[in-house]
């Protein structure tokens, strides 16, 4: 009985006795190597026994359009005829299977998984979930979700969904491998009668309202029958949170440890003079908006400081940040050190440059450019100048890191970033350059809560301003027979000398989408015949980087009055003299992407049009129409499509939690980042310490910033 002892969460699960080789293989492949993790992997669905339709019923009530439409429906029953063909048109495999509960029958029909025609066998038991639909023969269930219940000729009494569903609320798991859900059930069920409970780490103003690690965990694997259903597959329940808050309090702890690492290090100071005010001074061709000069302020203190500078500066499209990085990188040339600002694209790090060039004037040769793909004689003749510290500005892509460049005295490093520049990149440079201060510049507003959360360890600064004489840009959205609209206002626009935008979605060939989309080529015949002799530039992401600078440059200049392009110019080009664009399959695009490529024009004095042409999901783009404000607009994509998407998924080195949502539960999270500073000016317990590496592995929250 010893091997019974309870165990600790921390467990491998190779001691459940359910578990041979290759069920552990898969586990070990999905990321669960102890009791913990096996129990943190909550059913993706509950089941409520009463909320099964017999099929008697179904035939009964039969098709009732409007009513049954969409409408999820749960089934059990038992296999009666599996039969296998091909849709008439497309030559679909089609899988239709017979399900009948004693009381009556209905097909459940399957697309594309022809698999299933050779596994599902006369006599085995389904749990069926998907909407009913009219079919030509009466109703039926297209696209289900099964889960097998006990294989055909096992008899009901052993080990299949009979005995297995004795409580009102059947848990349903993700298939792992040849782990089926029933199985995960078994393994899950050893683990919570061995497991004991873990001494209770969270402060108590956080979980005196919740119930323990354990109990949480038996709630949600086994719920009770007076359990409330609908929270449970909501994900809303006290359980629930209280898994959640140990993922978020674990995550504020990480964060607020960094931050308190970071202000323990000592920060190049950078002295202010006032010659150096006045040289500043000069360089700025207009008076800073009052939010550039507070966020200003907010940097020179940091440089000044003796800590170590992490600050992210945020604002929206066109609200000035440049200038504001580049009077953050003139602090530190001006007083003999190296500021470096890094680009996204090389696009946009030559435009940076180039902006530079200008503001620095007689300056201008304390400027050097770096980029992957220049010859090898330029690049060592850059470098040079670089180790010598006679270049000073710096301005590049990644590839300023990735290549053999030796700084003279690095001091301050500005990244204008698409994707997040991860924790290992940063510590690689601080070997490298000493500790220099950074600067992020997030090219998408986010929501100030969320922001809070994510970059819990860079101090924020806001631009909440846009320079003065900015017009609004006036926002319409066609539908697909109205897209004329858009073509006349081009013309009128070209005739009176301006420039024009028209952004064609990216589109993969592979790309399996119901809508018939038009591509870039498509767009630029239909411009082309619309448009005879029209001196147009089309840029995608395929064209060589020089070829793609040179027509860049074309439309800069105002050479070509047309550009064409898919999303490559979203984050960078600045032409005052463009005044529309147009932007086709609109809803091929998310809100804040959209609000980005709107960006590009209102950047003169000029009345500017912004155009989406779309069939599709105009609800949610009419957003744009109706506001011009980017942090109100990031706020409504993410709650559209989840901070994954929104942050471009694995780029965005996003905690990778289980329960918890960062939008849903930023109030959690807010209470978990108070919690944790307490907690960490206090000192951490040992339960704390140890349970914090636990989860920091588990959550990969040592690679998020
Ligand atoms: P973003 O925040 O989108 O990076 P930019 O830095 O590109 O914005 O600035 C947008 C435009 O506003 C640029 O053309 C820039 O020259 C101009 N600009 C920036 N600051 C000011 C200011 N204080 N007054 C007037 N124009 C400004
Ligand atoms: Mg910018």
């Amino acid at each position: 009985m010893s091997s019974l002892a309870p165990l600790p969460l921390s467990t491998q699960v190779t001691v459940l006795r359910g578990l041979g080789p290759a069920r552990a293989a898969a586990l070990q492949e999905a990321g669960i190597h102890t009791l913990g993790d096996l129990l943190m992997h909550l059913p993706y669905r509950y089941v409520d026994r009463g909320s099964i339709v017999p099929l008697g019923e179904l035939e009964m009530r039969g098709f009732e359009p409007g009513l049954e439409d969409r409408e999820i429906i749960t089934v059990l029953g038992q296999v009666h005829d599996v039969r296998q063909t091909l849709t008439r048109i497309q030559r679909m495999a089609l899988t239709e299977v017979l399900l009948n509960d004693g009381t009556g029958t209905l097909k459940l029909v399957f697309f594309n998984q022809p698999y299933l025609g050779r596994s599902l066998k006369i006599g085995d038991r389904l749990l069926a979930f998907g909407p009913l639909l009219e079919g030509r023969h009466g109703s039926e269930m297209r696209g289900p979700q099964i889960e097998m219940m006990g294989r055909a000729g096992n008899g009901n009494s052993k080990g299949d969904g009979g005995e297995i569903w004795v409580r009102r609320f059947l848990p349903l798991y993700r298939k792992m491998g040849p782990i089926s859900s029933l199985v995960r059930k078994k393994l899950v069920e050893e683990a919570l009668l061995r497991a004991h409970p873990p001494e209770e780490w969270l402060p108590p103003e956080l979980c005196k309202h919740l119930p323990d690690t354990l109990s949480a965990l038996r709630l949600l694997h086994q719920p009770p029958d007076e359990s409330d259903g609908r929270l449970l597959n909501l994900r809303e329940t006290p359980a629930h949170e209280r898994l959640a808050m140990e993922e978020l309090f674990a995550f504020a702890l990480g964060v607020e440890l960094r931050r308190a690492g970071r202000m323990k290090r000592r920060g190049m100071v950078v002295r202010t003079t006032p010659d150096l005010r006045e040289r500043l001074k000069s360089f700025l061709p207009f008076h800073l908006t009052a939010a550039q000069r507070k966020a200003f302020k907010e940097i020179v203190d940091d440089l000044t400081s003796g800590h170590v500078m992490h600050r992210l500066l945020q604002g929206d499209v066109g609200s000035g940040k440049t200038l504001v990085a580049f009077l953050s990188m003139a602090m530190v040339a001006e007083t003999g050190g190296q500021g470096v600002l890094l680009a996204p694209t090389e696009v946009l790090a030559r435009q940076h440059a180039s902006t530079f060039q200008r503001l620095l004037g007689d300056e201008a040769h304390r400027l050097q450019l770096l980029l992957g793909p220049m010859k090898a004689a330029e690049k060592r003749e850059a470098m040079a100048r670089i180790a010598s510290g006679e270049a000073r500005y710096l301005v590049g892509t990644h590839a300023l890191f990735q290549e053999a460049v030796k700084f003279s005295d690095l001091r301050l490093v500005v990244v204008d970033e698409q994707h997040r520049f991860g924790v290992k990149q940063r510590e690689a440079l601080k070997q490298k350059s000493g500790d220099p201060h950074w600067l992020v510049m997030s090219a998408t507003p986010i929501p100030r809560s969320l922001a809070l959360s994510l970059f819990g360890d860079l101090d924020q600064s806001v631009l909440d301003e846009l320079p003065p004489g900015r017009q609004p840009v006036s926002t319409r959205l066609l539908d697909t027979d109205s897209s004329e609209r858009a073509w006349t206002l081009i013309e009128k626009e070209l005739r009176s000398g301006r420039q024009a935008f028209v952004v064609s979605p990216a589109i993969d060939p592979t790309d399996e989408t119901k809508v018939k989309l038009r591509d870039i080529q498509a767009m630029e015949s239909l411009i082309r015949a619309r448009f005879p002799g029209l001196d147009l530039e089309v840029v995608h992401g395929r064209l060589k980087p020089d070829d793609m600078a040179a027509r860049m440059n074309r439309f800069v200049r105002g050479d070509a009055k047309l550009l064409l392009a898919t999303t490559v110019i979203e984050v960078g080009v600045d032409v005052p003299n463009a005044t529309v664009m147009v932007v086709d399959h609109a809803e091929r695009f998310g809100l804040s992407q959209l609000h980005q490529l709107r960006g590009r024009v209102g950047r003169g004095v000029d009345h500017s049009f912004f155009m989406m042409i779309s069939g599709v999901e105009t609800e949610r783009l009419h957003a744009l129409v109706e506001t011009q404000d980017g942090f109100k607009i990031a706020q409504k994509d993410l709650e559209i499509r989840g901070p994954g998407e929104f942050f471009g998924t694995r780029q965005a080195g996003l905690p990778q939690f289980q329960v918890a949502d960062l939008v849903r539960d930023r109030k959690l999270l807010q209470n978990c980042r108070e919690a944790a500073a307490k907690a960490v000016a206090e000192g951490l317990n040992e339960a704390q310490k140890d349970w914090l590496q636990r989860e920091q592995e588990r959550l990969k929250l040592a690679e998020v910033s």
